[in-house]
């Protein structure tokens, strides 16, 4: 961002470098040529002024030496300055000419006033003021020279003035630019880590912050993003194990609960029915006593298994106490439960549970099954499961292994 400042300060630089050197050549111009030249004319003058003074004293004369002097002396300096025009060396020549003519008839004035020699006097005069006029040409020369520097001076401020203007107008661009750029590149960031922050703080562990960058913010990102994985991973486990039973890893009696109420809305919303079935292990305490408890485990998992593979993707099996399971039929009236009921019965009567590998022990197990059906049997969760049950305790008084409806 300070790159533009910077070209801006260097070109301000070069503007005032060009005018400071417009500014010497001003002031050598005016020192070699106009000053000495002005100072002669002065000088000239003073001769003049002299040639027309009627007193005649002695500090008169005194003056004239010195003045005669000093014209010799600057007459000399003007001629060894080399001028850059003709007419300027023409006119000193002339006004040098003029005077090596008249000087010694200009040491006499005092002699001439004395005696009165006014036409003698008359001539000098001229002759003086035939010098002035030649160091006029000097002095206009020179002065149109300086006129021509101040003129270009006025230009290259000008010109200047426009480079500036024009440099520091880019430097406010650029510079509004690159602020702009640098806020994009860390507010646009920024708002997405907000944001990422934000669905986070909802549970919204699928969100990802999309910053590709690899910089601090990149890396802030990157760690949000594996804090979200994490999270979210752990939270499907918490989920599954609070929902799971840890045995068969079907639903448990807190969540089975939780389905048959939403279950039970939904079918009075659509006007469904729906069936509810009550699995329980027959004599299962003849099975651990006979073969333990890790046996008797071993057996409800083949149970589980069974109900699973037995039931359609739509119906939802639980465990719903110790050997006790129940599924959910959704949109299922008595016939077609009656049928997945006895299809599970079956499976578990014909099958057997092969317990350790060495002493190829097989355990075979039945189960009993009571039936209710919403809104049929009963219209409330309570009222449903108790039918349920009841029918359940009916298929044992009535032998076992086989399937019941309330
Ligand atoms: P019924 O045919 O009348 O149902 O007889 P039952 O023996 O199955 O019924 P009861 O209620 O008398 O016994 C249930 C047994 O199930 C008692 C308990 O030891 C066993 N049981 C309950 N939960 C588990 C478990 O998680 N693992 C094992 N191995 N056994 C369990
Ligand atoms: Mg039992
Ligand atoms: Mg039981």
């Amino acid at each position: 961002m300070l790159l533009p400042l910077l070209v801006a300060f260097v070109v301000s630089l070069a503007a005032f470098n060009s005018l400071l050197a417009y500014v010497d050549e001003l002031v050598h111009e005016s020192s070699r040529e106009l000053l000495p030249a002005v100072t002669l004319q002065a000088d000239v003058q003073k001769v003049i002024t002299l040639l027309r003074d009627k007193t005649n004293s002695v500090d008169t004369y005194l003056e004239l030496e010195q003045y005669i002097f000093s014209i010799d002396h600057k007459l000399a300096n003007l001629k060894s300055i080399d001028f850059g025009h003709v007419e300027e060396v023409d006119a000193i020549d002339r006004a040098s000419l003029t005077w090596e003519l008249t000087r010694d008839t200009i040491q006499n004035i005092p002699e001439l006033k004395r005696q009165q020699n006014n036409d003698e006097l008359e001539l000098l005069n001229d002759a003086l003021n035939d010098m002035q006029v030649e160091l006029d040409v000097i002095l206009y020369v020179a002065s149109e020279e300086v006129d021509v520097i101040v003129d270009q001076a006025g230009a290259t401020r000008d010109r200047a003035g426009m480079q500036i203007g024009l440099t520091l107008l880019l430097a406010l661009v650029m510079a509004s630019l690159f602020g702009h750029i640098l806020a994009q590149s860390i507010l646009h960031p920024l708002s997405l880590l907000h944001d990422g922050a934000e669905q986070f703080g909802k549970g919204n562990f699928k969100h990802r912050v999309e910053i590709k960058s690899h910089d601090e913010l990149g890396r802030v990102a990157y760690a949000f993003n594996r804090m979200a994985v994490r999270l979210d991973r752990s939270l499907r486990s918490l989920r599954r194990l609070s929902t799971r039973d840890y045995l068969t890893d079907l639903l448990n009696t807190r969540e089975f609960y939780r389905v048959l109420e939403a279950e039970m809305v939904r079918a009075q919303r659509y006007e469904e029915s729906f069936s509810l079935l009550l699995v329980d292990a027959d004599h299962f305490k003849n099975i651990n006593d006979t073969y333990g408890h890790q046996s008797g485990d071993k057996v409800l998992r083949m149970l589980a298994k069974h109900l699973r593979a037995q039931v359609r993707n739509v119906d939802v099996p639980a465990r719903v106490g110790g050997e006790e399971f129940a599924v959910i039929l959704p949109n299922t009236v008595d016939e077609a439960a009656l049928k997945i009921a006895e299809r599970i019965r079956l499976a578990i009567a014909e099958s057997a549970v092969e317990l350790s590998d060495q002493e190829k022990t097989e355990v075979k197990v039945t189960v009993s099954i009571g039936l209710a059906g919403y809104p049929r049997s009963a219209s409330d969760v309570r009222g449903l499961f108790h039918q349920a049950d009841m029918a359940l305790y009916n298929a044992k008084q009535a032998g076992r292994n086989r399937v019941s409806i309330a």
